[in-house]
């Protein structure tokens, strides 16, 4: 179990990673449509074929040592998931689903200091197969262990430790802002 700093890429938002390690989280790369897509979106950087990579962990497991004001969201699916990006740089940093009492958070791997305390990315998401279908390398643990984790996070009351929403009102701590059509025109969608 590691501690891993993180930041945006200006240096304006820093925080930690607590508590990484292989068994912990799920080190997971995605090659979905909206994944490239909100990379292209926020970070103007086009990923193509190679997706992106995601430690998938608890919000109770991310703190913030300064800029956690500057944190903006936007979102492809605002019921389901929300995009958390910096709005000093523009960099997308994480993604949360959009019930705080589903406690998950993932944090985009490319902002760490270090990623060796994740261990090696442990599965795939999406991957396409040569039939044009996508499938999931190893969907039980994608989607089990995460599943189990946040679901215990709600049943202990960690779920109330984040610093994505407002626990009160379980609103998100800044608005959410949804691509226009236009935008999303210009997306691999
Ligand atoms: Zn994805
Ligand atoms: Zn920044």
């Amino acid at each position: 179990m590691t501690d891993v700093p993180f930041s945006c890429r200006c240096g304006g938002i820093k925080g930690t990673l607590h508590g990484a390690s292989p068994s912990s989280g799920n080190h997971v790369r995605c090659y979905c449509a909206p994944c490239r897509a909100a990379v292209l979106f926020a970070n103007a950087e086009d990923v193509g074929s190679t997706g992106v990579t995601l430690y998938q962990t608890t919000p109770d497991k991310i703190s913030f040592q300064q800029g956690r004001d500057k944190l903006a969201i936007f979102s492809l699916t605002p019921q389901k998931l929300l995009r958390f990006r910096a709005s000093c740089c523009g960099v997308q940093m994480f993604t949360v689903l959009s019930s705080p009492k589903f406690a998950l958070a993932g944090v985009m791997t490319n902002l760490l200091e270090d990623t060796a305390a994740l261990g090696p990315v442990a599965m795939e998401a999406f991957v396409l197969q040569p039939d044009g279908t996508r499938k999931h390398s190893s969907i039980l643990r994608l989607y089990g262990g995460v599943i189990g984790r946040a679901l215990l996070a709600r049943v202990s009351g960690r779920w109330k430790q984040t610093n994505f929403f407002d626990v009160a009102t379980g609103k998100p701590v800044a608005d959410i802002y949804v691509p226009t059509e236009q935008e999303r025109a210009n997306l691999p969608l």
